[in-house]
């Protein structure tokens, strides 16, 4: 399953009017255009398919779409995350989050496993290290040079789907900083999480319990108010998920998603 270092709705409004909790604890109304566009899917006589077949057209390419956000996450990222050395906690400390998802290369990420479970670990997902607990995240995108540091769904990205007469569109937003109260995005290098994650166990003398205890629980970045379904409401279903809180049922035709315009 992909964690997505960001959070995806899906909308039905070009014009998305939020209202932002600055860092000052003070309200910013915000409106944020869901108009460029993000993947475009071609299809013949869209209106002359059938009900379902559109249907499942319309999840497919919303499932496609979230790949195509990821990838101009990256993007994005890659223009303002500042370069910082591992793990900047003078920094990091100014802020009460302690969970952080990293972005490597496949090929780094085993790396940095293989380095961080060589004391019987056997984690493939989390590395805690020092307070803070990584949750790593590999991406065939990224050169092996490359590493980031994003607090976990710092960043909304809206989408948007509109069918035309032969395509289906999907536009976005801008990635949209609706966690003030995080860090930036830091661009790290990829061979210095490596050496000092190493480092970190050539000198380490006790076996600290607590990232056994931390690996027990489930990571989550769900928002504590988003309400996660199971199984179809309707029909007690498999239900497939897209963006934060958006389902659609594999066995019948429920969805909660806002209707297309
Ligand atoms: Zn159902």
């Amino acid at each position: 399953m992909t964690m997505f270092p960001f959070t995806i709705k899906v909308t039905n409004q070009s014009v998305e009017r939020l209202c932002r909790i600055t860092s000052q604890n003070r309200q910013q109304n915000l409106d944020v255009d869901v108009q460029m566009l993000l993947h475009q899917c071609e299809i013949h006589q869209l209106h002359a398919l059938s009900h379902s077949t559109r249907r499942h057209l319309r999840f497919e390419i919303l499932n496609e779409a979230q790949e195509h956000a990821y990838q101009a996450f990256l993007l994005f990222l890659r223009s303002i995350a500042e370069s910082e050395v591992f793990l900047p906690t003078d920094l990091l400390n100014r802020y009460p989050h302690r969970q952080y998802c990293l972005l490597m290369s496949p090929n780094r990420s085993r790396e940095l496993f293989d380095v961080y479970n060589i004391n019987g670990r056997h984690s493939q997902r989390l590395v805690t290290y020092i307070d803070y607990e990584l949750i790593v995240e590999a991406r065939p995108q990224l050169l092996d040079t490359e590493a980031y540091l994003v607090a976990p769904s710092k960043y909304t990205l809206f989408i948007r789907q509109v069918n035309e007469a032969n395509t289906i569109d999907v536009y976005r937003s801008d990635f949209i900083d609706l966690a003030v109260s995080t860090p930036p995005p830091l661009d790290l290098h990829a061979q210095d999480v490596i050496d000092t994650i190493q480092h970190s166990f050539e000198t380490e003398f006790d076996e600290s319990p607590r990232w056994r205890q931390l690996l027990m629980f489930p990571i989550s970045q769900e928002t504590e108010n988003s309400a996660k379904l199971s199984k179809c409401p309707k029909c007690d279903g498999q239900i497939q998920r897209i963006g934060e809180d958006s389902y659609f049922c594999l066995d019948c035709d429920w969805d909660n998603l806002q209707p297309l315009r």
